[in-house]
């Protein structure tokens, strides 16, 4: 009896979700033969129906996602020994307290400046690195989900540890760019899908590779920059995708304003339409900036996101951090357009004692004991970063 009261009941709820999804469609049905009566009347019609006209307006939909980036992953002998376990190498611990910052946005971007070839090919720190696999797996492990690998150090072993790289990469389903396979790897757009239904293109070049030689018909190991072909890749880019992401490895070592050659560069990526442009290369941070393109429209620029992770010692190359923003999508009336809003940063320190322990930890984080004058450190930093964005916004919790 109970059991046959229950089958019924469910049969009465079955039936009524049925009914409610009938009503429902029924109502969809009804907006879209009023939206496409309303492109189509004439406007006569139109004003017949007079105030009924509010209500049919096509609706408008609005989605959002976000994105980190984070720059040089430059794993010295000195990063490795200290990750180095009985088995292999262990870097989650070092990346601990920035993890909750990394794993929270739809999309983590970083720049792996040291190619990881694996131990097995002998591994190696400057000038020439190849680093272990396993800084992929704590990269991938902190919600990394995309690497640009093209910059001065993409050549430093030559082709099999680029080759090697990539394999891990593609073993750990991470979307890597600017360093590829073959020619038809190259020729594949790096296109992040959101479930939000906003798609991104990585697009990555850097100025060169320390000197080394690209091997002669294979360009497809790294992209180097050049006008024409980004301003080809960019065009191709946008037709694909939403929004366009540049990663640019430019400017010069340790020097903490922007060259005059990379706003020339930044700026010719804005007018050809990119949406940001996520810098490195100079080991310490740049400031971020929004820069005019000749559509009118503003791309989001960080010149220099810093050392994320490194051996270096120097002060200001132990400062990186963790750039933040919101891109939009906005569909109105077969109209859809692209935002990218909200920047906020994340100032980092890489602290170690004696060339061990090594970790990112916020600025906003660290103690007297940590590092000395911290508070002072981290507002001058702070200042610095938001010189030319003064509505930068800095994650404090
Ligand atoms: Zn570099």
């Amino acid at each position: 009896m109970l059991k046959g009261g229950k089958v019924l009941s469910i049969a009465v709820l079955s039936l009524l979700l049925f009914l409610a999804a009938c009503a429902q469609m029924e109502e969809r049905d009804n907006l879209e033969e009023t939206t496409k009566t309303n492109s189509s009347a004439s406007e006569k019609q139109t004003a017949l129906i007079g105030t009924k006209k509010e209500m049919i307006q096509p609706k408008k939909i609005e989605q959002e996602i976000t994105l980190s980036a984070i720059g040089d992953i430059l794993v010295h002998s000195t990063v490795y020994e200290d990750a180095r376990t009985e088995s292999g190498f262990d870097f989650k611990p070092m990346l601990t307290h920035v993890k909750p910052f990394l794993n929270d946005t739809t999309i983590t971007f970083a720049n792996q400046e040291t190619m990881i070839g694996g131990e097995a090919f002998g591994l190696s720190t400057y000038p020439r690195f190849n680093s272990p696999f396993e800084v992929g797996d704590a990269l991938k492990d902190v919600g990394v989900n995309v690497v640009s690998i093209a910059n001065n150090h993409t050549l430093d072993r030559g082709e099999e540890v680029v080759q090697r790289a990539i394999k891990h990469w593609q073993s750990l389903d991470m979307m890597y760019t600017g360093a590829y396979q073959d020619e038809a790897d190259r020729e594949r757009l790096r296109i992040f899908e959101s479930e939000e239904g906003i798609s991104v293109a990585f697009l990555a070049y850097t100025y060169g590779t320390n000197g080394i030689p690209v091997p002669d018909g294979k360009n497809y190991l790294v992209n180097l920059i050049d006008q024409e072909i980004i301003a080809g890749e960019i065009a191709r880019a946008r037709k694909q995708a939403d929004a366009v992401v540049l990663s640019l490895h430019f400017g010069n070592e340790y020097e903490r304003m922007p060259s005059e050659a990379q706003k020339q560069l930044v700026q010719f990526a804005a007018d050809q339409g990119a949406d940001i442009v996520l810098g490195h290369h100079p080991h310490v941070l740049q400031p971020m900036d929004w820069v005019e393109g000749k559509d009118g429209k503003h791309t989001l620029v960080v010149y220099s996101l810093g050392n994320f992770l490194s051996g270096q010692d120097e002060f200001y190359r132990r400062i990186g951090g963790i750039a933040q923003m919101t891109i939009k999508k906005t569909i109105e009336a077969d109209l859809e357009t692209i935002e990218v809003m909200t920047p906020k940063f994340i100032p980092t320190f890489v602290k170690y004692d004696d060339r061990s322990h090594f970790e990112v930890i916020p600025m906003y984080q660290l103690t007297e004991e940590d590092l000395t004058d911290a508070a002072a450190h981290y507002e001058a930093i702070k200042a610095h970063m938001s010189q030319w964005m003064p509505e930068l916004e800095f994650i404090e919790d």
